[in-house]
Parts: structure tokens; sequence; C-alpha cells
């Protein structure tokens, strides 16, 4: 794998502005040989992900937030695609439905979470109620600037308790958006993706800007650091979720659990 593909500091460490972050940045790769790596590393993810579930002792779950159009669908289907479904659980975060806010705003991200030995996709998350809920004034400031510390607390109990986080910021630009968007319009297998709320949301790019600067820079803790995605290019953004993934799990160093049975002394017949 070409190490210069992760030359960008992805991984958040320290205070960020998002205008130092290129979202067209894909390191002098070459498309057709980083496609390939990338499909590499997703036969990779497909088998530590079966070591995942034969140790039952992890879970792992993949949060994607971005802009509309920035592919957070899109990423986890290049990402998993060697993975077994019954493996996988995935969850999209929408609007909260009279019984989500009859709670916390916690509550139906933490009965989402996937079950160790499996991966879990959050297609949204805790941080919309961060950055919707800040841009479009649905809550006052007390109660989601508030947020920013109780998600810390949430995410602490989570990776202490053997869920790895990775959170993935798909970064596209504003053009880059627009060509998307044109795209559902003129593509008939696209039309059906067309929002009108997305073409409204595109007012609001600054505030959303501002907004998640904040909730990266607010909750980035060691243990569960967010990472910016260049996502203008599809294929450089698939290789760098899919390298983050690798050396996530790998980090883990699992290896197939002994048989539970003396397996000497079973015969079949
Ligand atoms: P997507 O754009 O993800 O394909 P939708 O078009 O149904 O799916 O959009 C989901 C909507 O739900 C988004 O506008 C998102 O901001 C909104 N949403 C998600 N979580 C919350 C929340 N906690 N409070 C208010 N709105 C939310």
């Amino acid at each position: 794998m070409n190490s210069r593909a992760m030359s960008q500091p992805f991984k958040i460490t320290s205070h960020i502005r998002l205008r130092d972050f290129n979202p067209d940045f894909h390191a002098g790769l070459d498309k057709e040989q980083t496609r390939e790596d990338t499909t590499r590393l997703c036969l990779r993810i497909g088998e530590l992900q079966q070591l995942l579930y034969a140790n039952q002792t992890h879970s792992l779950i993949l949060v994607f937030q971005g802009m509309d159009t920035s592919g957070k669908d899109g990423a986890g289907k290049r990402v998993l695609q060697f993975v077994t479904p019954a493996g996988v659980e995935t969850d999209n975060f929408k609007v909260p439905s009279h019984e989500d806010l009859a709670h916390d705003f916690l509550w139906r991200i933490h009965k989402a979470t996937p079950r160790y030995g499996n991966i879990g996709v959050f297609n949204r998350s805790h941080y919309e109620d961060v950055l919707v809920v800040r841009v479009l004034k649905l809550q006052p400031k007390e109660v989601w600037s508030a947020r920013y510390e109780q998600i810390n607390a949430f995410e602490k109990i989570l990776t202490e308790n053997n869920t790895i986080l990775l959170k993935f910021f798909l970064h596209i630009s504003k053009e880059e958006q627009a060509k998307r968007l044109k795209a559902r319009i003129a593509d008939p297998t696209k039309n059906w993706k067309l929002e009108m709320n997305d073409l409204k949301m595109r007012a609001y790019w600054r505030d959303y800007e501002a907004a998640y600067e904040d909730a990266i820079n607010n909750c980035s803790p060691p243990d569960a650091p967010w990472h910016i995605v260049p996502a203008d290019h599809k294929w450089y953004r698939d290789y760098v979720i899919a390298e983050t993934m690798v050396k996530a799990l790998e980090k883990l160093k699992m290896k197939w659990p002994k048989a539970k049975e003396d397996l000497s002394k079973i015969k079949i017949k």
C-alpha cells in the first residue's frame, strides 16, 4: 500500500479549521491502482470481520457524517462489500420520531449499537444533535452546547467497553455537491435521490461548516477521534476509509479462538 496516501493527517488530534483541509486531495495517487488497492483492503476487512465475529469480544462502529451527496451510503457499501450481511448492523438516523423525542437524544443511538462481533454502520448519528439541531435552531444554544461533553461521556462508555469507534467526516466541496445534485436531476436512475431539502440546505453551508468544526474540535478524544476524509473523489474517499478500518481492526491482534471441545476425541461417523 502506498504510504503517501495517508500523508495528509486525517486523524484529528488538535484544533482544526475545515478550510485548511482540501476536499479534492488524493495524494497524487493513480485512480485505477488505488481502486485495486481498495479492493484488497476490502477483502481484508471481510477476513477481519470473521475474526471479530469468531471472538465476540469487540464491536466496531463506522459513523458517517457529511453534507448531502458526500457519500454516507456509498462509502459503507464499498468498504463492506466482502463482509457477510449477518455481520453488519446498519442504522440511518433521520428526523427523530415521537418515541425518540420522548427520551434523551442518545437513547436511539445506544439502542442501535452493534453486538460484539459485528460492525455497525451509522448513516448520520448523535452528531445530528449538534449539527442540524444547531444550524436550524431546533433547540436553544444552552441545550446543544452542553451535548459535546455528553457525547464525549457516551463515547467513553462505548470505547471503554470494547467498541471501536471510527468517525468519518466526508468532506466535499460545495462545487462537487452541485455536480452531484445536477447528476441526480440528469440521470433517471438517480432522480429518486433528489430531495428539495438538500437544495435548501446549501444556503446553510457556512453554518454547517462551523457546526462540523465545533463537533470535530470538541469531540476528538484519543480513543474516538474524527477522521476528515477528502471526499470529492469517491475512489480516494473509499481508500482512506478502508485503510483506516484495516489499521484499527489489525490493532486488536485477533487470533482464531481455540476449539471448545477436545478435537482429538471427536469422531465423525
Ligand atoms: P439522508 O439525507 O440521510 O439520505 P433523509 O433525506 O431522510 O436521509 O434525511 C434525514 C434528515 O433527518 C436530515 O435532514 C437530517 O438532518 C435529519 N435528522 C437526523 N437526525 C436529526 C435530529 N436529531 N434532529 C433533527 N433532524 C435530524
